[in-house]
């Protein structure tokens, strides 16, 4: 363990709240659809809008993601969880409380782990989760169209949302947001929420606090519903530093909720921050215990694919990669099978591995594509693999090919003939070339056999520029000793 990176001699301290819509085609107690953008209200029955006599039923559907979730962070899944009402007043909220689940929720414990990069180090850091519980979400309000009047939506009421819980375990906002992209890459890599950020799907409140080294917890304030990981991480950065400022002039932290303006780069006071007890919690009458027997479990972990941490192990222990790249290689579905057909068709898994992660992911970051958009398919950079391995080409040469592929020059074996970037493998050719250029620099020579390894550079930059940078350089190596007698 790295010391934890201090911010004017504070510790930082963050927890995370995040809010998962799960992929459901209907609400968690209605029938209602889910479907985003529909005309306002036109996805609120009955039961969502409170109506008297209208009773909750659980969709086994929200339950069935809870469960592959807490399979997914090994967690422990509640045999017996019950749901709560949470008690508030407002007006996108029409039973006047929310059914959430309060004290026995259905995902306890587990972990989400992932690599982190401090300073020139690669730190592998895993964050504590306590707990992640089913609720339901309220409505909204909308204040856009209504000339001196508010209007109410009632279609994201019930909506099946995932609440995921972490301890107060990250220590800085780079960890925040790798914790957060870690989170996110498990929920759409199962499947249970679609991870749309502008649409909400996976919003994320940050607690906040700060403490001298060794000091116990200080007060929090929770960032409300961070919907980028560019904001994350400046809302965070903002907090730390006001937090610290105010310590520093002398004054307390109240514990709060506070709003991330991205125009001005500051967070702002909503309200001072409820306590549980505010909320009334109790246990909701109408809907009876959750029960998830072993069996259920189970079947649900034999359908599920492969998780990704599952996956990175197979990565290092079949095709022998370092943990680091295997991480890598398993961001998202796509990307894997990428490395796994690039691997498979050229037999070199770290080459294969080290141009995904070097070459192809520089061009798709430049031209801010996915990797199924990549214009170069896992067999075309496999054979590209292959004449590296072969010896007709160089790694300089090789990127040249590569360019040629991504802009649709054709296979690679034409684009290394059309470019003639065919490496010079022919000795004769070679030494001749070796020759001309010994006798022109007889200095460097002279140097060299006099001890300074350093004057071979002398003669290797004008035989690779000879020989049009097609000589390759082991051989050129090789060759200069032999004759050098080194
Ligand atoms: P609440 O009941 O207000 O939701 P919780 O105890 O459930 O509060 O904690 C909510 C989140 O705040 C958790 O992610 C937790 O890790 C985090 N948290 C708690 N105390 C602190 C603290 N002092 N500093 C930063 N985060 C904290
Ligand atoms: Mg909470």
């Amino acid at each position: 363990m790295t010391a934890p990176k201090l911010v004017q001699g504070y510790e930082v301290v963050i927890g995370f709240e995040t809010h998962a819509q799960l992929s459901t085609k209907s609400k968690i107690f209605s029938r209602a659809s889910v479907a985003f953008g529909a005309e306002a209200n036109t996805q609120a029955c009955a039961v969502d809008m409170a109506l008297p006599g209208t009773l909750p039923v659980m969709n086994i559907g929200a339950v069935e993601r809870a469960i592959e979730f807490g399979l997914a962070i090994n967690a422990h899944i509640a045999e017996r969880s019950i749901f709560a009402r949470k008690n508030y007043f407002y007006p996108d909220l029409p039973k006047g409380y929310q059914i959430s689940q309060f004290e026995i929720p259905v995902v306890q414990g587990g972990e989400v782990s992932f690599f982190l990069e401090v300073g020139k180090e690669t730190v592998r850091k895993t964050v504590r989760l306590e707990r992640a519980h089913l609720e339901e979400d309220a409505g909204k309000s909308l204040h856009e169209d209504f000339i001196g009047q508010s209007g109410i939506d009632l279609n994201r009421a019930g909506t099946p949302l995932l609440e995921i819980v972490t301890q107060p375990d990250m220590r800085s906002s780079e960890e925040a947001v790798a914790y957060a992209k870690e989170l996110h890459k498990i929920v759409t890599w199962i499947g249970i929420c679609d991870g749309n950020m502008q649409e909400g799907s996976f919003r994320c409140d940050a607690n906040v606090s700060v403490r001298k080294p060794g000091a116990p917890l200080g007060t929090r304030r929770e960032i409300k519903n961070l919907n980028s990981f560019k904001f994350m991480q400046q809302a965070i950065d903002y907090e730390v530093r006001w937090q610290i400022d105010q310590i520093e002039d002398g004054h307390t932290i109240q514990q709060a909720t506070v709003l991330f303006d991205p125009d001005t780069g500051e967070t702002r006071a909503m309200r001072t921050k409820e306590d549980a007890a505010d909320y009334r919690y109790f246990p909701d009458p109408d809907l009876p215990p959750l029960l998830i027997g072993r069996d259920w479990v189970e079947r649900v972990k034999g359908e599920m694919a492969e998780l990704p941490r599952v996956m990175a192990e197979r990565f290092v222990k079949d095709y022998a990669l370092p943990e680091y790249d295997a991480t890598q290689l398993t961001q998202s579905k796509a990307v894997s099978a990428y490395f796994e057909a690039t691997a498979k068709a050229c037999g070199q898994a770290k080459l294969a591995s080290n141009w995904i992660m070097g070459e192809v992911s520089r061009r798709l970051n430049a031209s801010e594509m996915a990797i199924e958009q990549a214009p170069v398919s896992a067999a075309q950079l496999a054979a590209l693999i292959g004449r590296i391995s072969d010896n007709t080409i160089s790694n300089n040469a090789a990127r040249q090919v590569f360019e040629g592929l991504w802009n649709g020059e054709g296979e690679v074996d034409a684009i290394i003939e059309a470019k003639g970037l065919k490496q010079m493998n022919d000795t004769g050719e070679l030494e001749k070339i070796i020759d001309d250029v010994l006798a022109a620099n007889p200095k460097n020579v002279e140097e060299f056999k006099a001890g300074n390894a350093k004057a071979l550079n002398g003669l290797v930059g004008p035989i690779m520029k000879a020989s049009k940078g097609k000589a390759n350089p082991g051989q050129v190596n090789a060759l200069l000793m032999k004759k050098l007698g080194g």
